[in-house]
């Protein structure tokens, strides 16, 4: 292990969110040492959320795309960084702390960050043509260009991607149907009480909903799709998009000795487990979370903060658990919805609002021992603020309830 210090060569591997921001906490915290920015992608670092809703909704302007950049070029230049866009990381030797890359050099490193992310999951179903999927700026381009009025579109996948891509080819004009095998898809990530309102919405929009059901084969070309689900049923589609969730990018560390389990497995300080100065950041980790055990967080947040924590570490020696602000939000329609803390399943939770009379709503969630643990807003930003600092302090579900319909009185 290398003593913390400020002129060592960090190494990062990964130069999206979690790896840029990496590289400017660094810079803000005093590092002055060499950091090496190691991306696959050619393109300069762009934000995701936008590729499923104001990117995918926009005209495609250069303007618009540079919107999204994570830096700007004045930002780069103060980072003096050695950036190397367009080139993966191939390889990993922890015994010489080297990567290697596609090009078959090396770089050393006195830490490596770990920012690899999450690549889509493949689509089960290859037709020669038709079927997308989204997870770079390029698949939201292609998506955006498929999207014209009147086609016929079948989102298979009802998480927020999918979802979110349905209510972007819906403003287009498009006729959409989306499948999912779960009966309330959304329920995993909003809770029972809030999924049944989602797809309700949905379906008032002009969204189909076939939910229950599964794909068993996607078949012919653009155009002239057929979607066939596993009761029978056969959906005519001029494009099909397969958003079933993403798998962790770690096939260049195989062999390397780090314990990869659908994640690089991390320590609750974030550093990968079998190796000494290597850490493992957003999407890519897989993290000890204080509530809910070992998890692999896909959240924009999630990734932001740890940046800002693993440069904490690197740059000043910050010894401590990584604790996770588990912030989450999607656009639908008109609906934002933010979530923030954790379900637990076992547990219960109490509801303030209500979405069809005052268009908005709070569910509080308690944990299995009462204890609140996390909370859903859809349109209510200061709710969601003060749940955010009462969930800090602690309590049980109920008075955090309690004080949200205060809240309401006194702004009524
Ligand atoms: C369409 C979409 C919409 C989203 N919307 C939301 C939202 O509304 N709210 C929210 O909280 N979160 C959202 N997210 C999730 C959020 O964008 C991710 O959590 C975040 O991008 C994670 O950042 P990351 O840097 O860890 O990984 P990624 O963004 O996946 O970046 C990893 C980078 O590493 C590169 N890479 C992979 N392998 C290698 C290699 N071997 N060598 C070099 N480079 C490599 C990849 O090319 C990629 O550029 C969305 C994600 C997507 C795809």
């Amino acid at each position: 292990m290398i003593e913390a210090g400020v002129d060592r060569h960090v190494v990062i591997v990964g130069a999206s969110l979690a790896g840029t921001r990496t590289a400017q906490n660094l810079r803000t915290l005093g590092h002055t040492g060499p950091i090496t920015l190691i991306g696959a992608e050619s393109e300069m670092p762009y934000d995701r959320p936008p590729l499923s809703k104001d990117l995918l909704r926009s005209d495609w302007s250069t303007e618009a795309v540079e919107s999204f950049r994570l830096l700007t070029p004045a930002e780069l230049d103060e980072l003096d960084l050695d950036l190397r866009l367009g080139m993966a990381a191939t390889g990993l030797d922890t015994d010489t702390r080297r990567v290697s890359l596609a090009d078959g050099t090396t770089v050393a490193y006195d830490v490596l960050v770990i920012a690899t992310g999450a690549a889509a999951r493949p689509s089960p179903w290859s037709p020669p043509s038709g079927v997308l999927q989204l997870r770079t700026l390029d698949d939201s381009r292609a998506i955006a260009t498929s999207l014209t009025a009147g086609e016929r579109v079948v989102v298979v996948g009802g998480g927020f991607i999918g979802t979110e891509i349905a209510a972007a080819a819906i403003g287009f004009g498009c006729e959409v149907t989306v499948v999912d095998p779960v009966p309330e898809p959304m329920t995993r990530i909003v809770g029972s009480e809030i999924a049944s309102s989602l797809v309700d919405l949905h379906r008032e929009n002009g969204a189909q909903t076939r939910f229950g059901v599964g794909v068993v084969d996607i078949r012919g070309e653009a155009g002239d799709l057929t979607v066939v689900l596993d009761d029978g049923t056969e959906l005519a589609a001029s494009v099909a998009v397969v958003g079933i969730g993403s798998i962790a990018a770690t096939d260049w560390l195989t062999g390397a000795g780090l314990t990869l389990e659908n994640g690089v497995v991390t320590d609750e300080r974030l550093r990968a487990v079998g190796a000494d100065d290597v850490y493992a950041i957003g999407d890519v980790a897989r993290w000890p979370h204080a509530g809910r055990g070992l998890i692999r967080a896909e959240h924009w947040t999630n990734a932001s903060d740890q940046a800002r924590f693993v440069a904490a570490a690197i740059a000043q020696g910050q010894d401590a658990p990584f604790a996770s602000s588990d912030y989450v939000w999607s656009d639908q329609y008109d609906w934002k919805i933010h979530t923030v803390g954790y379900r637990d399943p076992a547990g219960t939770s109490v509801i303030v609002g209500d979405l069809a009379a005052e268009g908005r709503i709070a569910v509080v969630h308690a944990d299995a021992s009462g204890e609140a643990c996390g909370a859903v807003t859809v349109n209510w930003v200061r709710a969601l603020n003060q749940i955010r600092r009462l969930l800090l302090s602690g309590g049980d579900a109920q008075s955090i309830a309690d004080q949200l319909a205060q809240l309401t009185q006194r702004a009524a």
